[in-house]
Order: C-alpha cells, then structure tokens, then sequence
C-alpha cells in the first residue's frame, strides 16, 4: 500500500491508474480507525479497482472551542488496517499541504447546513465540504464512501454533487454499532468508563423512537418528548438536540407523512455523541 503525504504524489499515482483504466473509490476520514471506516473500505475494495483513503483530521471543520487539538489519532495502525482490507494508498497530508498559508476558497450547501449539527456547529459543514470537493478533485474518483452515521453530512455531500454536477457517484453505508448498541465513532474514545455504560442511552432512546414510528405514531411532538425522556433519565447527559427531519431539506416536522429522520446529538460528560435512525 502506498502512503502519500504530498497532493502531487496522490495525483501521480493516479494518472497512472486512470491511464491504465482503472477505477478508483475514495473513503475520506479523519483517521482513528474504527470498524464503520472499515466497512466503508471493504465496500470501496469490492467495488473498484483501486482505492484511496484519506487519512486527515480537517481544520477547517471544527469550531474554535472543538476538540482539533485532542482529536484522537494512531497513523500506524491507520495503516496497518488499511493495508489489511485491500487499500491502495493512504492520503495522510499535514494542514499545510492542504491548505498552505493563505486559502480563500470554501465550498458550501445552504439550507441543509442550517438545522441539526449546523446549529451549534455553524462553519463545520463548509470544512466538510472544502476538504470533500479537495479529495474529489485529488483524486478524481468515480465513487466516494461516506457513512450514514453522519447523516446530515451525507445529505449535504450528496446534494452538492447533485447541484455542482461533480462526475462522483457517492455511496451512503450503514451505521456500524457496538454490542450494545453504541454507534462507532473514533470519539468514543475520550469517554471513561461510567460514561461508556451511559453512552448507550443515544442508541435506547432512538430505538424506542423508531418503534414508535413503525407503529404507526405520527406526531413528531410526541416521538421527541419521548426520546428526550429516556435520554434526560441518564445523569450524565446533556441534549444538544432530538429533531425529527424530512430526508431531503432536513427540516423539522410537525407530522410524519414521507421518509424521516429521527437525529440526536448529546453530550455525555464533555464528549459530544451523535446517533440518527432513517425510515423510509
Ligand atoms: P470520520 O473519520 O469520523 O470523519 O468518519 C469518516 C467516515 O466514516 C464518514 O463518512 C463517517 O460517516 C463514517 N463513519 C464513522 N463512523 C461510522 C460508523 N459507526 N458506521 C458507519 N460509518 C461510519
């Protein structure tokens, strides 16, 4: 497996391929391996010729008082998995080689970015997008990887390719759990023990929502009061959100007539947790 530091490099490699008539799947993440990266990979690996992660923990994506500095990160066993599922070359580009000393150009979807996660986090989805629209063109894929995990962001990418006629297929993967129902996340790992065991409320909290759904409630209002309950009944949490959403616009809904997005975020102790269910 090749491991590239340098834009120029990535692009070598992948003349190359492109000459050759290969097909190339990108998974982009911000590195700290887990098994919902890995999913992604091994859909990647069956599904073209080559393949390129990005391994890179984006600036530009978190606010001022986030967590850039702490961000958990293992660049070798990044790697070592990597390799093991079949990648052909891990991106791993420091801040600079990105974004150099001066950058003025940001990429962006409205109205998409506004609800949920935008709220609190106002500039983080332009980061996304940025640093998405800097992988795209690197690496001139056909097909980019991203996880339901992080729905609203998968939402959004999808919707700038739409708009912007990107030439990318993007594929949406399933979120990857825990045991116990915790949705992988390389921010699992800031939490101790005690908040460990109390994490697993996000994932109490929206299956009971859900079955409320498949049986037949439709008040938004009522499915929210719900969730927030149990998740309340859990000391150490504190909500950021509960937002019952229409797939496409994200916006929240009073009654539930078409496909819906159940998301939550929440803090346990100082760790902001994410977790949503979809319904079709
Ligand atoms: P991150 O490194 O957290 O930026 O995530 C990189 C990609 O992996 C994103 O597309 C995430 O949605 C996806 N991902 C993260 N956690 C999971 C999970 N538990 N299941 C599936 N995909 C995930």
């Amino acid at each position: 497996m090749i491991i590239a530091e340098k834009i120029s490099e990535v692009k070598k490699y992948i003349k190359e391929w492109k000459k050759a008539g290969y097909s190339i799947g990108l998974v982009p993440t911000m590195g700290y391996l887990h098994e919902g990266h890995a999913s992604l990979i091994e859909r990647a690996v069956a599904e073209n010729d080559k393949v390129v992660v990005s391994d890179f923990v984006n600036p530009i994506q978190f606010g001022a008082n986030e967590d850039l500095a702490t961000y958990p990160r293992d660049f070798d066993a990044d790697c070592k998995l990597c390799s093991e599922l079949g990648a052909d070359l891990i991106f791993h580009p420091e801040p600079e080689e990105m974004y150099g000393d001066a950058f003025y150009s940001y990429a962006g979807v409205n109205t998409l970015s506004e609800g949920l996660c935008g709220k609190s986090r106002p500039t983080h989805f332009n980061g996304v997008c940025t640093v998405v629209t800097k992988l795209f063109n690197i690496s001139e894929a056909d097909r980019a990887y991203f996880g339901e995990k992080d729905f609203q962001q998968l939402a959004i990418v999808r919707r700038m390719v739409k708009d912007l006629n990107y030439n990318i297929e993007i594929i949406g993967c399933p979120i990857i759990r825990e045991e116990d129902g915790l949705a992988k996340s390389s921010r699992n790992s800031y939490l101790n023990p005690e908040e460990r065991k109390a994490a697993v409320i996000l994932h109490k909290a929206l299956t009971q929502g859900k079955e409320m759904i498949c049986s037949g409630e439709k008040k938004a209002e009522t499915i929210v009061k719900t969730i927030t309950e149990i998740i309340e009944s859990e000391p150490l949490s504190k909500i950021d959100y509960v937002e019952l959403v229409d797939s496409e616009k994200l916006k929240p809904v009073k009654t539930i007539e078409g496909p819906i997005l159940t998301a939550v975020a929440v803090y346990i102790g100082k760790t902001r947790l994410i977790d949503n269910f979809f319904v079709d």
